[in-house]
Parts: C-alpha cells; sequence; structure tokens
C-alpha cells in the first residue's frame, strides 16, 4: 500500500508521485545527460525521454517488483502487449516454446498468426501433463505458464515446472499471474523467471485503464528492458496513475472479491442447472490441495458448466441478468459473465461434447443481489 511513494529532502511530500507528462527531458548539463544515458539494464529507471519512462511509470514498475519479489519490472500498454513483448524479446527464429494449454486465448492467435511466420515454433501441453520433460526439444527455450488456466482455472505446479526448466541450459519459464496479480502468488520466488500480469484485471481494479507488466529475475531482466528500448514500448504517465491508485487499495479489494466469490461459487455448486464449477478455493476442486499449499488468497474469476441438456438456453440465461454485465476482462468492481467456447481454444485437452461453459468475474457488490439475479435468470429458462 505505501510501495512507490515519493519522498522530498524536508519530509513533505505528495501522497501520490505525481503525474509527469513528457517527451522531452530538459538536462542542465550535457554531462548530466551522458550519464542518464548509460546503456544496460542499470539505467532502466533514468528519466531521459518519455519513451524511457517517467517518475510516474517509474514508481508504478517499483511497486509491482515489490508485489511480485522480483529484481525489476517493465511496463506495457496492455496485458497481451506484455505477452508479446515477453515472446519477442526472449524467442529467436528455429526457438520452441511449450505452452499451456490453457493459455490466454489472444496468446494463441499471436502464435498462430504472427509468430509462427517468423519461426517460432510451438506445442500445447496440457495443464495436467504429468512428463512434461518428455516434451522438452533440444530447441525448446521457454515454458509458457498460466496458472490457474484461463476458463478451465486448472492449477499446475509451478515449482516443480520450473524446477524440469532449470535441469536445462537456456530454459526460460514465463508465468501469466493475472489471476494473483502479484497478491497471492509470486511465480519468482517458485522459480520462474518471468511473471506477466494483466494490470488492467485487479490492480487498476475499475476498468477504466489498460496497463501491463513483467517482472523479472536479474538474469532476465537486462534482457527484457533492452527488448522495451529497442521496440519503444511506453506507457503513459496517466495510465501509471490510474493502475498505482487502484493498487493502493489491492489489499482490501482483493480478499473482498474472493469471499464473494467463493460464496457464489458454493451457491453455483448447490444448483441443479450447473454439473461443474472450476475453481480451486472449492474443497470440491481437484486442485484445492495444491492451491492451499501455493496460494494465500484467491482471485473471484471461476468458471460454471451448465447442464448440456441447457445450451440452446444460454442466449436466454445471459440475456436475463441485470446486474451480471456482458463482457471481456475482469477485476474491476462490477460482476461480469462471459460464455467460453471451449473447443476453439483447446489443442490438448477434449472439451468437445460438453455443457455451456460461463466464466463468472465476481465483483463487489453484495451476493446475495448477485444470487437473485443469477436465480431469476435460472428461473426464466426453467
Ligand atoms: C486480460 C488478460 C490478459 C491481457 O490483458 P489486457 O490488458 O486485456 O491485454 C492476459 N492474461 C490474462 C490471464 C488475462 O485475463
Amino acid at each position: 500500500m505505501h510501495a512507490a511513494r515519493p519522498a522530498y529532502e524536508d519530509g513533505r511530500r505528495p501522497v501520490n508521485p505525481p503525474i509527469v507528462r513528457a517527451s522531452t527531458v530538459d538536462f542542465a548539463s550535457l554531462a548530466q545527460m551522458e550519464a542518464a544515458m548509460t546503456p544496460g539494464a542499470s539505467s532502466a529507471q533514468s528519466f531521459t525521454y518519455g519513451v524511457r519512462g517517467t517518475p510516474t511509470t517509474f514508481a508504478l514498475e517499483s511497486l509491482i517488483t515489490e508485489l511480485e519479489g522480483g529484481f525489476g519490472s517493465k511496463l506495457y500498454s496492455s496485458g497481451l502487449e506484455a505477452i508479446s513483448a515477453v515472446l519477442l524479446a526472449y524467442l529467436r527464429p528455429g526457438d520452441h516454446l511449450l505452452v499451456v494449454d490453457t493459455v490466454y486465448a489472444p496468446v494463441r492467435h499471436l502464435l498462430t498468426h504472427f509468430l509462427a511466420d517468423r519461426g517460432i515454433h510451438f506445442d500445447y501441453y496440457s495443464p495436467r501433463e504429468t512428463n512434461l520433460e518428455a516434451l522438452i526439444k533440444p530447441e525448446t527455450r521457454m515454458i509458457y505458464t498460466e496458472s490457474p488456466g484461463s476458463a478451465s482455472m486448472e492449477l499446475q505446479d509451478i515449482a516443480a515446472i520450473a524446477a524440469i526448466a532449470k535441469s536445462h541450459k537456456n530454459l526460460l519459464v514465463a508465468c501469466d499471474n493475472t489471476w494473483s496479480s502479484g497478491y497471492c502468488f509470486r511465480p519468482l520466488e517458485h522459480g520462474v523467471d518471468l511473471s506477466i500480469v494483466a494490470g488492467t484485471k485487479y490492480l487498476g481494479g475499475h476498468s477504466d485503464v489498460l496497463m501491463g507488466s513483467v517482472t523479472a529475475t536479474e538474469a532476465a531482466f537486462e534482457r527484457l528492458h533492452e527488448a522495451s528500448v529497442l521496440l519503444g514500448l511506453a506507457v503513459s504517465a496517466d495510465d501509471a496513475a490510474l493502475t498505482l491508485r487502484g493498487a493502493r487499495t489491492l489489499h482490501i479489494r482483493y480478499p473482498a472479491h474472493a469471499e464473494r466469490a467463493l460464496q457464489m461459487a458454493e451457491w453455483l455448486e448447490s444448483r441443479d442447472e450447473v454439473v461443474g464449477v472450476f475453481y480451486p478455493p472449492l474443497k470440491s476442486s481437484p486442485d484445492h490441495a495444491l492451491w492451499q499449499r501455493d496460494f494465500d488468497g484467491a482471485a473471484s474469476l471461476f468458471s460454471i458448466e451448465l447442464d448440456p441438456q441447457l445450451a440452446a438456453h444460454q442466449h436466454q440465461f445471459i440475456d436475463a441478468l441485470q446486474l451480471f454485465g456482458l463482457g471481456a476482462s475482469w477485476g474491476g468492481f462490477e460482476s461480469l459473465i462471459l460464455p467460453c467456447n471451449m473447443p476453439a481454444n483447446r489443442s490438448v485437452d477434449d472439451w468437445r461434447g460438453r455443457g455451456p461453459i460461463l466464466r463468472l468475474h465476481i465483483g463487489l457488490e453484495d451476493p446475495s443481489d448477485l444470487i437473485d439475479d443469477l436465480s431469476a435468470s435460472f428461473a426464466a429458462i426453467g
């Protein structure tokens, strides 16, 4: 909560870092300019030119580094840009990538429609894969994980994956940590090299800003920083300030979301229309023990599977909802529902023939109002 706050010598300070909008930085002397421009990671937070960052974006980087427990962080204008930066920074033509089958779906499109053409090879692995080692090729340079996985929410043993990677030369592990947002799981402490967070979600927390971050170990940071410089990746001071503002209350909002989500998940489990609830904090989840081992909390994002017989009623069910919004993204104060096309977004695990899968994000509304909303929609299709 107090991370990345400005300090002034006489003790006075604004509560928040000022929003510094800048392209040009006007130096006092050429010597000062030359000193600020030293290449490499040591100058990652040197205020030299707006594209390289401003005191406002540096403050957010520092806050995220403190949350995630890494060496340094870089910011990106969206979560997806953070992911593409990771893939562009560390992979070269001929390299191979192992990607979890539950990856955030746009990453599939990035791989198929952009990186494949540029000589990056990839295979998907099931989040339930028990012999990842067997899938590693001599040219495998990265294992890309996300835990819990998108939509179906399987957890993976991240420490075990990182240990496998460490037994190979030049094999990095990247982890999309948006579900935890650095609050209840810190991938770098489990041996991961690069942790990605869509700050658009819980860090921003109010559905009004796009932000991405990557936090790296010391060994991996230099290349990450270099890629941002080479590609000209930058975020605005205003967006950084909005994300900082959201992050100040993360520790209050995040558990409040989780408490409501667990209540909703348990209620949904009790409904006849629902044949599955995918949420590791539920005692019924096959991942409950792993979640208890690795996580200090939970996000309010989970999915349900409706009775396959209700497939024809999916539109009616969703359109009857009054309080749940229908839309992409999550992590804001408002509850959302989104149908998931599982067969289109899985290459390994077979999801054909299942009931409708709906992803729910539980906001900060009163759970009894959310239950009333869902009950009315169930009644409408019953
Ligand atoms: C939303 C999301 C992203 C992408 O974030 P954007 O800021 O929307 O680009 C990446 N990973 C996960 C798991 C997400 O939910």
